[in-house]
């Protein structure tokens, strides 16, 4: 491997590429674009799609596409070659500006919950020029936002983009009333850390259920699981490692900080976490990486899982979706800060943080609502389903002191009096960790860990960016016209901390007396996704995004649209799986056992006629038994699932799905799981957990 300063982002058109390529005015105008998300001048965009067809030709490109993030949850890409003919026989390569700026494509097949009728069927991409083209597979990658001939976002990009704007734009007046007015735009950051399973490929092909649906369907427990927390941070097997090796490599081409990597806390559970990026670059990162783990896979003979939950009863994979607020003359506006002036600042961040998270806990929950997700959280193992915030010991107390009227003593035994609105810095990293919080303070950045790791983060970051803005909004309506600045401060902090108070906390969050304390302190507690989905688009959700015009209320009921029927495909998906491999794999396999018993029983007999035959006996009576019910329960499982996939009513076919087909489900993998655990492996038709588990 050549070394990597060499070849990190050498695939990618970044800055460094653009100032090499581009004529100077040019480069300065793109950069324009990129730092403050302004639009492109399209005089220019002739010149750069010219360079970057060229720069793209030296790469290897024959083709381009515009890069884009439908709502079916991955990214399309369509391709067109660079050529363009002259005469009868001869081609030139071209790329223009228009196509550069601009692709039309039809949208019919794309899901819009019902925005488009299929004969409006035309669909536009639109270059994001403030996120990297880059060349990958003989093609030049284009970023671009997604929407309809009428103008509705039909992607994941284009409200990200619009709640980016929305958030600096607030941040903006937050910071010029603390004095600072040379900065001119604040991006959220994001550093999304990426759970992953790896399971060998010959064994993934022998699983239909890993096939369609990602994930285990049937599966006793191997004798081993994750108990003796032996894989966490354990030593990379060499498998696994050539593996991440390349898989780095991949990313770094592509201009991905990838930096850490580690063994998980399941068996064959690993996590890749990048070095942050401004928002909307750590979306299509972060999509670029899913995308790599699977491909990478392959090379080596193996199957990245990025489901929520391939395996019952180990560890599922999330996603920490880090998220902080960062100047463009360098600041993190989420660090604390040394000078009592600047804390001030930080506990008015801080504040609207808090608010945001109480006001908006519906719509942070939505965020991550997904089937996958439904496995982890409240499980035990992930944050529950309930949204609460974790500051840790140190702000807790100021908080509460600023609640109290009181005076704040510090660690370090510095004071602070409240009378005036002055704050004692306090150190850093006093705060512990605290793993069962779904929204963690973690020194200079929020840890959002609710989220799926097979999710486009694109939905998080677009409630944490609005929600947050609009209390940013609210704070400096006041504050721009207070008389007296600090008293308006002062009053602020305590009256926000002191109603949103109920979401701070800091105990248990796996423990099931945190959801009585939860319920008892008015928090939602919204268990499934579909309970989640209904409330999508409550009013004041749909208030929220209007104000910033970061999505309509179509744009909004078409998303909730579709956040069911995808609900209800993935169960239908699993469903019908499952019932093709009772009937057609695992039954008659159990029945085929079962005659091979009774023959050998008839054989052993026939030697010797009084040998005992107890063993035989009950083995068959027992798996007969389960046998017959599996059989009866693939029979329930198929009624359910004709019932809801004949629903019309998405809300009400999707609660069939949960309410109906997934008890159907459950009651079908308790008789196969049983099963399992007492035929011979030689008659067991699938690769077993231990066989997924440990054997990479
Ligand atoms: P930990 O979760 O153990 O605290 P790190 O501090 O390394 O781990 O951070 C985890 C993730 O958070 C990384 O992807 C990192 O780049 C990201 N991160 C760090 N600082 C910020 C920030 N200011 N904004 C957004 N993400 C950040
Ligand atoms: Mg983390």
């Amino acid at each position: 491997m050549s070394s990597i300063s060499e070849i990190f982002g050498c695939m990618v058109f970044n800055e460094d590429v653009m100032r090499e390529r581009l004529p100077k005015d040019v480069y300065k105008s793109m950069v324009k674009t990129i730092e403050q998300g302004k639009p492109i001048d399209s005089k220019i965009a002739d010149v750069v799609a010219n360079a970057m067809k060229d720069w793209a030709i030296a790469k290897g490109a024959t083709h381009y596409t515009h890069w884009f993030q439908p709502l079916t949850g991955v990214t399309a890409e369509k391709h067109d070659a660079f050529i363009s003919p002259v005469g009868d026989c001869k081609v030139v390569m071209e790329f223009s500006g228009k196509e550069l700026i601009r692709g039309e494509s039809d949208a019919s097949s794309f899901p819009s919950g019902g925005i488009r009728a299929t004969f409006e069927a035309r669909g536009y991409t639109t270059w994001d020029s403030s996120s990297y083209a880059f060349v990958k597979d003989g093609t030049l990658y284009i970023p671009t936002a997604f929407c309809s001939y009428t103008g509705e976002a039909l992607d994941a990009k284009t409200p990200l983009l619009r709640s980016m704007e929305a958030i600096s734009n607030q941040s903006l007046r937050i910071v010029r009333l603390f004095g600072d007015s040379l900065t001119q735009r604040v991006t959220p950051t994001v550093g999304a850390e990426q759970e992953y399973f790896i399971v060998d490929k010959e064994i993934y092909d022998l699983r239909k259920d890993l096939m369609y649906s990602g994930r285990t369907l049937f599966g006793a427990p191997a004798p081993k699981g994750q108990e003796l927390e032996d894989h966490y941070f354990g030593p990379l097997n060499s498998r696994i490692s050539a593996y991440m090796a390349e898989l780095d490599e991949n990313l770094w081409k592509l201009g991905i900080n990838s930096k850490t990597k580690h063994n998980e806390a399941a068996p064959a559970q690993h996590e890749l976490a990048p070095i942050y990026a401004t928002t909307n670059m750590a979306v299509d990162q972060n999509l670029l990486i899913m995308e790599y783990m699977k491909k990478t896979a392959e090379k080596h003979g193996l199957v990245c899982l990025l489901h929520e939950k391939p395996y019952k009863g180990v560890n599922g994979s999330g996603k920490h979706n880090n998220w902080s607020l960062a100047t463009d003359t360098g600041k993190n506006l989420l660090d604390p800060g040394k000078t009592p002036a600047e804390n001030i600042q930080f506990l008015l961040i801080l504040a609207g943080i808090i608010k945001a998270v109480d006001e908006y806990q519906e719509l942070m929950r939505i965020s991550v609502a997904h089937a996958g997700n439904d496995h982890r959280l409240g499980a035990g193992e992930a944050p529950p389903a309930i949204t609460s915030v974790f500051v840790g010991e140190e702000l807790e107390e100021i908080i509460d002191a600023i609640v109290n009227g009181k005076t704040y003593t510090s660690v370090k035994a510095s004071v602070m009096d409240l009378g005036i609105p002055t704050v004692p810095t306090f150190r850093k990293d006093t705060t512990d960790r605290n793993r069962t919080s779904p929204f963690a303070f973690t020194g200079n950045k929020f840890e959002f860990r609710m989220v799926g790791s097979s999710q486009n983060i694109a939905l998080p970051n677009i409630v944490l960016n609005t929600a947050i803005a609009k209390e940013f909004k609210e704070f400096a309506d006041i504050l721009e016209n207070a008389e007296n600045f600090d008293i308006a401060v002062a009053q602020i902090l305590k009256e926000t901390f002191t109603n949103h108070r109920r979401v701070i906390f800091s105990g248990n969050g796996y423990s099931k007396e945190w959801e009585a304390e939860a319920e008892k302190r008015g928090l939602c507690n919204l268990k499934t996704a579909v309970d989640a989905y209904k409330v999508f688009p409550m009013q004041k959700n749909i208030d929220l995004f209007k104000m910033f015009n970061v999505m309509s209320s179509v744009e909004i009921n078409s998303r909730t649209d579709i956040l069911f029927e995808n609900y209800s495909k993935i169960i239908n998906i699993e469903a019908l799986t499952m019932i093709e491999m009772a009937s057609r794999d695992i039954i008659p396999a159990v029945s085929a056992y079962i005659a091979d018993v009774a023959g050998s029983a008839a054989a052993k007999q026939a030697v010797v006629p009084d040998a005992s035959c107890f063993m035989e006996e009950d083995l068959i009576t027992e798996l007969s038994e389960l046998n017959n019910a599996a059989y009866k329960a693939v029979k329930v499982l198929r009624n359910t699932v004709s019932n809801a996939a004949a629903m019309k009513d998405h809300i009400l076919q999707a609660e069939a799905y949960h309410d109906d087909v997934i008890p159907a489900m459950n009651d079908l993998r308790d008789k196969v799981d049983r099963m399992e655990t007492i035929t011979a492996s030689e008659y067991w038709p699938l690769p077993t957990y231990g066989d997924m588990l440990f054997r990479v």
